[in-house]
């Protein structure tokens, strides 16, 4: 998150308060230093100003040499009337032995004649040295310069001190020039600085513009938004930065929509894959999870998110997930429960960096259970094929050994048993042709024969059949054959279906068979007709044995009898219905039973069916 930046944080602040000290500071060493010198040149040009003349120097000299104090004094004041600066406020003559010898002062004339009370001129007078000092007169607020000289007259090689000049001068005129200067000084400083921070305005605007600018484009491009793009304004360091924005941001542009793209990819390869896939992080932790594997595992894709895969999987306790990282077998989850089947194989492999280092473990799980069921279904059907095989072989056998052992002299026996082997032969023809037809079905070499049949008129006449069936065996009245009577319900209109005959004939036969076959003597086979918008439908209902509750599900498996030893005494090979339920599948239909035990069964068969418009023949 980007936090609020206040004005006093930004370079802009920064840049412009920089400037603005650097001028002030720069003007301030200059100034002081200026004013300074100024000062110094000024205050040694002053000196020079009111300085005495040699000549006034020599004149006092002279009449502080003379004896005549009188005189002298009068001398000495006319030469102090005579000095005309305006600078210069007082000058005293004081001889060497203190005494004032003349003032210019005319207020001071009275301090003439009188020893003075200045230490300064004392000291003067004692060392002979020349003194300067500034002071400031508290009483009338004025700064002053004062000298005092000593004078010396010299006869010969030898200096002999004669007194000191004492001159004070009003510094007001210096400094008042000097304040003037300093407060022009100040004033163009302080505009220079106002210029400058105007300037530092401009300089740092057009360096924090750009940085303003590249900012928000990066805040944009972290946001996922590639669409803007920096202005460059120059060549400078800021345009070449602009421009590597620019270029990042393309870039970055191409790289995210690569990843994304290659995510898509990989998402659909995943969502489309038939076997379920789970990656998990090093630690176990789920990361992905494609559909197939939550649809394998019922588990919610978001809900696995983060669990570990040893929960996912319901295995924590069965194996670590070190066993999962070093085993490279499969792991057979059996996720079955009462009301229906699954199991999965579940294959781990590691996603391995190219240092070694382990980042995760990739689970593709492999719904297998079909094809065990398939494998079960396989060995339970050559099973139930030599089991088929081998009881009539068995009896075959024994019957053939009995006529072996001497019953083929018998002629009561052996005809009978004779017989027997040869019912077993066609029985076991009977199957072996039904297998065939079968494996013919399942491979897919089993072509339709198809044909436009008016089923009303093929229904009536397989049903003919039987009928006739009944008059020849009551006829014949060889043996006690089951009585039965055919019921028809049938639709009155002519159902024009697409069909195999001889295949569907088959079927028919083979469900009117067993509807009499699972029959008591004497019951009524009812068998109907009807059509709905898109399909016909045929129904054989019989009054017999039922098919109980729990065997209806199973009743078009290959081999499956309620009742084996009845079934095979009829001559049954277990293998009708299912013969039946092939063909009609064949044929895009359906077949199914309704049944109640003890009171009958009905069987359905429903064919896909579309009315004819128009006269049949008119196609042509
Ligand atoms: P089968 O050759 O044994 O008749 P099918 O495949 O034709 O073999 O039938 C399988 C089994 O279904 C039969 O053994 C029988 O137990 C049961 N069955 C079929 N039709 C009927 C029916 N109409 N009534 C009662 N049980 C039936």
């Amino acid at each position: 998150m980007n936090k609020k930046l206040y004005f006093f944080q930004s370079i802009h602040f920064k840049i412009a308060l920089v400037f603005a000290l650097l001028f002030l500071i720069t003007f301030q060493i200059i100034g002081a230093y200026f004013v300074q010198q100024l000062k110094k040149d000024d205050l040694k040009t002053f000196k020079q100003q009111v300085e005495l003349s040699s000549y006034v120097d020599n004149s006092l000299i002279d009449n502080l040499a003379k004896g005549d104090m009188k005189s002298a004094n009068a001398n000495i004041r006319d030469i102090l009337e005579d000095i005309n600066n305006s600078n210069v406020t007082q000058v005293q003559v004081v001889d060497t032995k203190g005494t004032i010898r003349g003032d210019s002062d005319v207020n001071s004339q009275s301090w003439v004649g009188q020893k003075t009370t200045d230490e300064d001129i004392k000291q003067v007078l004692y060392n002979g040295r020349t003194y300067t000092k500034l002071t400031y007169d508290k009483t009338d607020d004025k700064r002053y310069y004062v000298s005092i000289t000593p004078l010396f007259s010299s006869s010969g090689n030898t200096n002999t001190l004669v007194g000191a000049v004492y001159l004070r001068a009003s510094l007001e005129q210096v400094y008042s020039s000097l304040s003037n200067v300093t407060v022009i000084f100040f004033s163009a400083a302080l505009i220079a600085t106002g210029l400058g921070l105007f300037l530092a305005i401009l300089i740092s605007r057009a360096i924090t513009q750009p940085i303003d600018e590249m900012k928000k484009q990066t805040a944009r491009i972290a946001r996922g938004d590639y669409s803007g793009q920096v202005h460059v304004y120059g060549n400078d360091e800021l345009g070449q930065l602009a421009q590597a924005v620019n270029n990042l941001s393309v870039r970055v542009e191409e790289a995210q929509e690569s990843s994304e793209a290659e995510r898509r990819r990989l998402d659909s390869v995943l969502s489309h894959m038939s076997d379920g896939v789970i990656a998990t992080d090093r630690r176990g932790n789920v990361i992905i999870m494609n559909e197939m594997a939550s649809e394998a595992l019922n588990i919610d894709a978001a809900e696995a998110d983060g669990q570990s895969i040893l929960d996912v999987l319901n295995i924590r306790g069965r194996y670590t997930l070190r066993d999962l990282l070093e085993k490279h077998d499969e792991i057979i989850l059996n996720l079955s429960d009462d009301e229906h089947e699954q199991v999965l194989n579940a294959y781990f492999s590691l996603i391995q960096r190219e240092s070694g280092f382990i980042s995760g473990l990739v689970c593709v799980l492999h719904d297998v259970t079909e094809q065990k069921k398939i494998d079960r279904e396989r060995r339970q059907f050559v099973s139930n094929v030599s089991h088929e095989l081998r009881t009539p072989l068995t009896s075959m056998r024994s019957y053939i050994e009995a006529l072996n052992d001497g019953a083929w002299k018998d002629p009561k026996v052996a005809p009978n048993f004779l017989k027997v082997t040869q019912d077993e032969t066609d029985r076991m023809i009977r199957m072996i042709n039904d297998l065939l037809s079968l494996s013919r079905m399942d491979s897919g070499t089993s072509k339709l024969d198809l044909e436009l049949v008016n089923l009303n008129e093929l229904y009536n006449y397989i049903l003919d059949r039987f009928d006739m069936m009944l008059k020849t065996d009551t006829n014949d009245n060889k043996k006690a054959k089951k009585n039965y009577t055919i019921k028809r319900d049938f639709t009155r209109r002519e159902l024009w279906v697409e069909i195999d005959t001889d295949k569907f004939m088959q079927v028919v036969d083979n469900i009117m068979n067993n509807a009499i076959k699972y029959s008591p003597d004497g019951g009524v086979v009812t068998c109907r007709l009807l059509e709905t918008h898109n399909h016909v439908i045929l129904s054989i209902s019989d009054q017999g044995l039922g098919i109980p509750k729990k065997d209806v599900s199973h009743i078009f498996d290959r081999f499956f009898r309620v009742d084996k030893a009845r079934s095979r005494a009829q001559g049954g090979t277990g293998l009708g219905l299912a013969i039946s339920k092939e063909v009609i599948e064949l044929h895009g239909g359906k077949i199914w039973v309704d049944s109640i035990e003890g009171k009958g069964s009905t069987f359905y068969i429903s064919l896909p069916y579309e009315e004819y418009e128009g006269d049949l023949w008119d196609e042509n």
